[in-house]
């Protein structure tokens, strides 16, 4: 599954076509219910909707309050109550404005990837990739190009080795 020329729907990759916001949510919500830990890399252009599929997804996973965009604070700490009574820690992090990798020890990034438990969402790892462990899951968004389709989405989910070590499968995911 390396050639992205051979990409095709298994338990490793999933292709969908978002037509709405409301189809991102409910893209959300099941990438919520996957029991995920470690990072999960969010690539694509400016305007894709990475911080709006985060948005759903921190709220799916029951995050109550507003979720920033952390373009200036980089990251953007989540602590959220489960129904077992444990809490769940996210990271939501946009690495846009990261000049240099070594910043990322500055705020003490490898402490969240460290942390047990944890899931980081990381919009624009592009900028760090050769600093950051291997995310468990790649998700790519791609805007449509006609103008008649402003809310249409391409979304490819991937799982990295990591992922699939840990037994994940996407191909019930669907909208
Ligand atoms: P990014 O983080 O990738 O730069 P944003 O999530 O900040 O992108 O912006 C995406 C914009 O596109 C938002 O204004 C959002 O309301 C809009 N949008 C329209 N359709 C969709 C969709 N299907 N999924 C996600 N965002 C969408
Ligand atoms: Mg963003």
């Amino acid at each position: 599954m390396s050639n992205d020329n051979n990409i095709k729907d298994d338990k490793n990759v999933k292709m969908l076509t978002l037509y709405s916001e409301d189809d991102t949510q409910h893209l959300a919500k099941q990438l919520a219910a996957l029991p995920l830990t470690g990072s999960v890399w969010l690539a694509g252009d400016l305007g894709a909707g990475k911080t709006t599929l985060t948005r759903y997804w921190l709220q799916a996973l029951g995050h109550k309050g507003a979720v920033k965009s952390p373009t200036y604070t980089l990251v953007e700490p989540y602590s959220i109550s489960q129904d077992n009574g444990t809490t769940k820690p996210v990271y939501h992090a946009d690495l846009y404005r990261l000049q240099d990798p070594e910043e990322l020890s500055f705020i003490g990034f490898d402490e969240y990837l460290d942390e047990p438990n944890a899931l980081v969402i990381i919009e624009w790892a592009s900028r760090a990739d050769s600093y950051l462990p291997q995310p468990t899951v790649f998700i790519d968004m791609t805007q449509s190009d006609s103008n008649d389709d402003k809310e249409s989405r391409q979304v490819t989910i991937r799982l990295s080795k990591v992922g699939q070590a840990q037994g994940l499968d996407v191909s019930s995911l669907n909208i």
